[in-house]
């Protein structure tokens, strides 16, 4: 392919709502535009990479025995009346009508249409498992696209379902997933690690994310520094050792804690309840700061509004609460911070001057409470907070648990000595058991060896192929641009003549091209009368592993220079050796 014949519209500038590096330089690389919010239109260079990471995939979810499908974007809302799923979705569900005025979704996942198409054909055990992908473009409504293909409304998914007729046979099945995304990751070229996951909207038993390392992403990881536990920090677990008794683990009273700062301590003596004014101090900083006292003296007290009534959910003020962990506790369908009103209604205050003593709610708490003695809580009065409150004397829980969000440094659930690190990564891949959520709810069953009908048990693993390509950037850039890893690389070699008008160059150039296509390279020749400057700058920017530069001077000794984009090392190579070198670069990746 040609530079002057391409489409391949490269800038200097980057976008002014480009947040991160990916999607400032796949749009200065030419590779994908806007539309509209979370909408691009995908442009050559950025289409090759795609399709790389799609083979990818798609060979190894062959690979694993998985069948591909195609299912359609456009979906009845029958079907997901029939899961449920058209309340339950909210906003993301991107709902359309018709011309006879009948409701249809746009699909941003496909369990229910897979679903209907396999209850209609299998019958028996002896047709299962089935494992069935496609490809194909999703659409979600989200609240705020952003960061390119990162986070986009509209975006290509790889979604894979599985059906079977016994738990081990899903989870057989869930291994061999969880170990085909571990080489489909490997081979992008992407630095990750699988993290032990919330099941969200989906629903489901137990799942794996798949996160790329890197500063930028959305999720934060939890990492044991010792053994190889590591969960997303919405699931990630503090240590609790001891009875194991809900209510009052003996130990739990610090386990796996920050160390409680002095005056702390349990047996410090209860001193009188007071009520003290605090005019205008909401937050934990403010409180603390105008008691001259610390975070970990502080017991915030939150009221959520759940499908399970109003509640308080009570954690230490230098923590913070986990909503996926209460949400568990409480077995609630939904779950949110309640409005002002509500809090008003509640409490008899405004936000910020909510505390347990004398709320009539529920009361759900972290064990991390369990320690502060002569304790800080709202008044629940304005202008008011309680100083010297303490557990027991002055209020009762309903129940404890682990219910915050883990922080660097506790230590580690699974392993002896080992402490938590914090690391942020971007999800690229998620693998989820899912039972019979949908084979029940839409009544998808099959006879068993005994002739019994029995829903079937499913697993559904997703794969964000856009963002494969984003992540992959985030890991691979330098300051002049994209570095790409040789099995994503839109093309293989990149050849800069430098003097298009001399004709020996050109003759060269198009020999060393024709040789390299003729071995089954993909190359890019920059025939552009451009000054070299800006042919190098352009080859920096869209980041193709090998560069091939000819000038009239190496030539006349036979040699082009060869440069690796991810060194700055520049070494001569003879004309008649370049298929052989350049082959063997590919070599591991192809
Ligand atoms: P997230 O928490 O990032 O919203 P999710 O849990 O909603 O992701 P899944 O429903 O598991 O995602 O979808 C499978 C995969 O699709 C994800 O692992 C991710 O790689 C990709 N994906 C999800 N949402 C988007 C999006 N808005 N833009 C691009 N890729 C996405
Ligand atoms: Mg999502």
């Amino acid at each position: 392919m040609r530079f002057s014949q391409i489409f391949l519209p490269t800038l200097k500038e980057s976008p002014s709502d480009a947040e991160v590096i990916s999607h400032k330089l796949m749009t200065r690389a030419g590779m994908i535009r806007k539309v509209a919010a979370g909408i691009y239109n995908y442009l050559p260079l950025g289409l090759k990479v795609i399709r790389k990471v799609e083979n990818i995939v798609r060979e190894e979810m062959n690979r694993a025995g998985a069948q591909e499908v195609f299912m359609p974007m456009v979906i009845p809302s029958e079907l997901w009346q029939e899961s449920g799923r058209w309340n339950a979705y909210g906003k993301e569900l991107l709902r359309i009508k018709d011309r006879h005025e009948r409701d249809f979704c746009l699909g941003p996942t496909h369990e229910e249409v897979i679903t209907d198409m396999v209850r209609r054909e299998v019958r028996s055990y002896r047709e299962l498992p089935r494992n069935l992908y496609q490809i194909q473009t999703k659409f979600r409504d989200e609240i705020r696209p952003r960061f390119g293909l990162m986070r986009g409304r509209e975006f290509i998914m790889k979604d894979a379902y599985s059906f079977h007729a016994t738990e081990e046979d899903a989870e057989r099945e869930y291994q061999n997933m969880y170990d085909t995304y571990c080489r489909i990751f490997e081979r992008c070229g992407l630095k990750f690690r699988a993290v032990e996951a919330e099941t969200g909207a989906i629903g489901g038993k137990f799942s794996h994310e798949f996160m790329v390392l890197a500063d930028t992403g959305e999720d934060a990881i939890a990492s044991c520094n010792k053994c190889n536990y590591a969960a997303n920090v919405e699931k990630a677990e503090i240590k609790i050792q001891g009875s194991g008794v809900r209510g009052l683990p003996p130990q739990a009273l610090n386990g796996g804690q920050k160390p409680a700062p002095a005056g702390f301590k349990q047996g410090s003596e209860e001193k009188p309840l007071e009520k003290v004014s605090t005019p205008g101090m909401k937050s934990v900083e403010e409180v603390s700061g105008f008691l001259r006292t610390t975070p970990q003296k502080l017991i915030k007290t939150l009221i959520y509004h759940s499908d399970k009534g109003v509640v308080a959910a009570l954690v230490r003020g230098d923590y913070e609460i986990n909503e996926s962990k209460l949400k568990k506790l409480l077995d609630a369908e939904w779950l949110n911070l309640a409005d002002e009103e509500t809090v008003r209604r509640t409490t008899n205050a405004p936000s910020g001057f909510a505390g347990p003593v004398g709320l009539n709610i529920t009361m759900f708490a972290d064990y991390s409470i369990q320690a502060v003695i002569n304790g800080v809580t709202g008044a629940n009065e304005a202008d008011a907070h309680l100083i010297n409150v303490n557990l027991n004397r002055d209020f009762k829980i309903d129940g404890f648990g682990d219910l915050r969000m883990v922080v660097s440094g506790d230590s580690c659930p699974r392993c002896a000595d080992g402490n938590l690190e914090i690391f942020r990564g971007i999800e690229v891949g998620h693998v989820f058991k899912l039972g019979t959520k949908y084979s029940e709810a839409m009544n998808a069953t099959f006879l068993n060896e005994k002739g019994q009908e029995r829903p079937m048990i499913m697993g559904c693993y997703g794969i964000g192929i856009g963002r494969i390509a984003a992540a992959s950037i985030e890991q691979n850039h330098d300051e002049n641009g994209i570095i790409w890893p040789i099995p994503l690389a839109p093309f293989q070699a990149h050849l800069i003549p430098i003097n298009v008008n001399d004709k020996a160059t050109m003759d060269a150039a198009e020999t060393v091209s024709k040789n390299l296509t003729d071995a089954g390279l993909d190359v890019l020749m920059d025939d552009r009368d451009e000054r070299a400057g800006i042919k190098f700058n352009d080859a920096d920017l869209i980041g193709i592993p090998v560069r091939l530069t000819i000038g009239s001077k190496t030539l006349k000794e036979g040699s082009v220079e060869l440069k690796m984009r991810k060194s700055p090392e520049i070494n001569l190579i003879k004309l008649d050796k370049v298929v052989e070198k350049i082959s063997a670069i590919m070599r591991p990746a192809r």
